[in-house]
């Protein structure tokens, strides 16, 4: 583990903000119906140990239990999308968006295209996984990714 500050973000109003001082997994875009709800659209995560994510401040950050295994993090301020957490996980998934630019991240793939909204079209060419992967480092977020 590193003390090193290696990424900074936040949501919209900047209520919520947090570093990471650790490796940021590549970003995986999800297509499960709960990330199209939960961000309006497809969702893009990059992945961190739960250790390595710091925030000085979580009085505005609130979580929503998404499932039995999941809970979702966001800004009770603004509203802004920011975290999947898998609990029984050492890692937490970050919003790819809510980081400070550049991020210096690349995706890696996209997963649960058998979920895919029919307004979008996947062209980049990446892979795609009709579901997830099995461990929330190699995944994206889905609350049934890695059963
Ligand atoms: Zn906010």
């Amino acid at each position: 583990m590193s003390d090193e500050v290696v990424a900074k973000g936040g949501c919209l109003c900047g209520a919520v903000r947090y570093e990471v001082r650790g490796a940021l997994r590549d970003a995986v875009a999800c297509h499960c119906g709960q990330c199209l709800r939960w961000h309006g659209h497809h969702a893009s995560y990059t992945a961190v140990d739960k250790d390595e994510l710091h925030m000085p401040d979580t009085s505005a950050l609130r979580w929503f239990a998404s499932s039995a295994a999941a809970r979702r993090g966001f800004c009770a301020h603004c509203g802004s999308s920011l975290f999947w957490d898998r609990l029984d996980s050492p890692y937490l998934s970050v919003a790819a968006g809510s980081l400070d630019q550049p991020s210096g991240l690349t995706t890696a793939r996209h997963i649960f295209v058998g979920e895919k909204a029919d307004y979008y079209e996947l062209t980049d060419g990446l892979p795609q996984l009709p579901r997830g992967m099995a461990d929330q480092w190699s995944g994206g977020a889905s609350d049934e990714g890695t059963n």
